[in-house]
């Protein structure tokens, strides 16, 4: 299904990412992305910048466009949240990935981030992924929740056939019959991704199950697969978070698990 397709030549193996100078996803060693949900001031951020790395994060994430199921639901702090995500960098020197909801913020949101997110509800955005094909930024492709995994590697065959071919897949858990976690992580179709296609393939534990408790050991059943990194939720007050605070590790919890898995760089010498 998957024959013919640029994202399939050298399928199996990966193709390393390079997101900024010294930060490769899909080289060998494992990538942490870590942040909160979404930017909510320049203390929150500044914190969680701050805290993921000192604790070994390899990038900072952080939504300022947040696609909510409400509308009534926080929205995300848009350019302002852009301007705290570059200055979290200036701060930390982690590279930023954060998400591009529309095609006609591309242009904007390239200027402040380093790695551009395609949203799960956005991955068959065509108009989107011909507007970020056309880009000379690494995207973030996160899988849809009610998509196939021939979906998914076709919506990334959209960006690389454009000229784009710096293109890391996300797993963020896909809607099933499941109601106790919020999604259902869908480890074996992430590995199939990687096998199947020369992309780097990364896991979100905290979209993938919803429930702060289960990202530990679902992180540690990604690494263990092969995979090529995680992107974790960690905020300083996860009870009072504005969103996903239920899905977020706290500052302490995040530190507690990069001890954990002894990680090191994301360089890959
Ligand atoms: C996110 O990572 O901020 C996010 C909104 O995730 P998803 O698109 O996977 O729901
Ligand atoms: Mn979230």
């Amino acid at each position: 299904m998957t024959d013919g397709l640029m994202v399939a030549v050298d399928a199996g193996k990966t193709h390393p990412v390079e997101v900024a100078p010294g930060c490769v996803i899909g080289g060998g060693r494992p990538v942490v992305i870590a942040g909160p949900c979404a930017v909510e001031s320049v203390t929150q951020a500044r914190q969680a910048g701050l805290s993921v790395l000192e604790a070994g994060a390899h990038m900072f994430r952080g939504g300022a466009y947040k696609p909510r199921t409400s509308p009534y639901a926080f929205q995300g702090l848009e350019e302002e949240g852009l301007r705290l995500l570059a200055h979290v960098r200036s701060i930390t020197g982690l590279p930023i990935v954060t998400e591009v909801l529309d095609s006609g913020d591309v242009e904007l949101v390239s200027t402040y981030a380093d790695m551009l997110q395609v949203g799960a509800r956005n991955m068959q955005n065509f108009r989107l992924l011909k507007a970020l094909g056309k880009t000379a930024k690494p995207v973030l492709l996160k899988r849809g929740p009610a998509a196939t995994l021939n979906e998914w590697l076709h919506a990334a065959e959209y960006i690389v056939s454009l000229g784009n071919d710096r293109v890391v897949l996300c797993e963020r858990g896909i809607r099933t019959f499941e109601p106790h976690t919020r999604f259902t992580l869908d480890l074996a179709s992430a590995v199939a991704a990687k096998a199947q296609t020369h992309l780097p393939v990364i896991v979100d534990p905290s979209h993938g199950t919803g429930r702060r408790e289960l990202i530990a050991p679902m992180t540690r059943a990604a690494l263990a697969a092969g995979l090529d990194g995680i992107m974790v939720e960690v905020h300083p007050d996860p009870d009072n978070a504005l969103s996903d605070g239920a899905q977020s590790l706290s500052t302490a919890e995040f530190a507690s698990l990069m001890a954990d898995l002894r990680l090191g760089s994301a360089r890959t010498s």
